[in-house]
């Protein structure tokens, strides 16, 4: 059923590392190889061995209208016709650029850059700049791309000053990012306590998608917002995955709660690699060239990202989250109903067409320690079996699920069917 794929990783890992260009994709927290593809079409995608799958990943969410849309994929033509990239300004640029501070409520002006990691890695960079502070809060479990500053976790909870994660990131580095408990605000104000005048920002993703699906509680993001006004300190939100995807202008429009900074990436390429940070015209003036922060790009704002980027902004319309809403609710109640019936200790969590099946006998996770009771060995399985019954999710227990607008009734109905089997066969193992 997977020997393409088989033979195609083999070759793959003789010449790029662990053959893949992102460590996900390689399959590791499913104890699996990894699938081979070949091509996408709406809410499909069909692998090396033409086995066809219901894409629940979205390719970690850009593709909010699913595969090959007609539409983007005719921007993208038509503008290629007059060359890629100049490495000049052009009028794309400004229309994408109003598109944003239109759509997002914080954001009156906004830089292009060509990542999410780009994107965050920039925005404190310009905090400390602003501030004239050095150190940052993170939450442990948050995601902010690869960038050394973030690769920091704590290694428990009690533990405040960073370690850093991987290999390669200094000790330097790693001393200022300060490590806070997402969804505990003491946890915070301890560490604004602790180093008074000397927090340049929070970043913290809003809604948390990379320990799985994690909302934030009640007033937290409020709590955030008032802490970092009364220590002067930039509020970040890491809205690369948030960022019109559960609404319009973000999980900031949402919760009705306005940081200093956004980043954005994921959907604002239209499935072309893109990054964008924003915020408050005061902040953002003081990037080069007018003022002293620097941050650069040789491909930033190319013409081909920006026609993809900006058809995808001009689709999204009201309709477009009523329909994701709708889609998302049917299946996460045919989850629950299916957890139920099986009795399996799991329970769905979801913020609109952001959703993650977690196996736990916990009602609720709210943070990165819950998010390590998870049984992830189980998750492996339950992944190999919807995999074998043609459903695509995240291979990873700790990611999301980013769902589609093209994502159909019979679509909905094979994924809440095939999430059936997959119980039942867990059950009688
Ligand atoms: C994906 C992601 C990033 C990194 O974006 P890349 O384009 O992969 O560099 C940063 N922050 C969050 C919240 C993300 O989900």
């Amino acid at each position: 059923m997977y020997n393409n794929s088989k033979k195609a990783f083999s070759e793959a890992k003789k010449f790029i590392p662990g053959g893949v260009n992102s460590p996900v994709r390689a399959f590791k927290s499913v104890n699996s190889t990894p699938v081979f593809f070949e091509r996408g079409n709406g809410s499909k995608m069909i692998d090396v061995d033409g086995n066809e799958y219901i894409d629940c990943v979205s390719s970690w969410g850009p593709l909010i209208f699913g595969h090959a849309n007609q539409t983007i994929i005719n921007s993208i033509t038509e503008t290629s016709k007059k060359g890629t990239t100049y490495g000049a300004s052009t009028e794309l640029e400004t229309l994408v650029a109003k598109k944003i501070v239109d759509m997002v409520p914080s954001i009156e002006k906004v830089r292009m850059v060509n990542s999410g990691t780009e994107a965050t890695m920039s925005a404190i960079r310009l905090a400390r700049g602003y501030t004239k502070k050095e150190k940052i809060i993170k939450f442990s479990g948050n995601y902010h791309g690869h960038g050394d500053s973030f690769l920091i976790k704590a290694g428990s909870g009690a533990v405040t000053l960073g370690l850093p994660d991987s290999p390669g990131v200094t000790k330097n580095i790693a001393k200022d990012t300060l490590i806070a408990n997402f969804n505990d605000i003491d946890s915070v104000i301890k560490l604004f306590n602790e180093n008074k005048e000397n927090i340049a920002a929070v970043i913290v993703e809003p809604i948390a998608g990379n320990m799985g699906l994690v909302k934030p509680k009640t007033n937290f993001l409020k709590q955030l917002r008032t802490t970092c006004t009364k220590f002067k300190s930039v509020l970040i939100f890491d809205e690369v995955m948030t960022g019109f995807r559960v609404s319009p202008g973000g999980a900031q429009q949402l919760y009705e709660v306005y940081p200093d900074l956004t980043t954005l990436g994921k959907i604002i390429g239209g499935g072309l690699p893109v990054g964008a940070y924003g915020g408050k015209k005061e902040i953002m003036n003081l990037l080069a060239p007018e003022g002293p922060v620097y941050q650069a790009g040789t491909l930033s704002g190319n013409p081909l990202a920006m026609s993809a980027g900006l058809t995808v902004l001009n689709l999204l319309k009201n309709d477009v989250y009523e329909k994701l809403e709708y889609i998302s609710k049917k299946i996460e109640n045919g989850w629950n109903q299916n957890i139920i019936e099986t009795n399996t200790d799991a329970h769905v969590a979801r913020v609109g067409s952001m959703m993650t099946l977690f196996f736990t006998n916990k009602n609720e996770i709210n943070n990165y320690e819950d998010a390590l009771q998870l049984d992830t060995n189980k998750y492996a399985k339950y992944f190999k079996l919807m995999l074998d019954m043609g459903i695509y999710l995240p291979p990873s227990q700790y990611e999301c699920l980013f769902l589609s607008s093209v994502i159909n009734e019979n679509d909905i109905q094979s994924l809440i069917k095939s999430n059936k089997k997959a119980l039942e066969e867990l059950k009688n193992e």
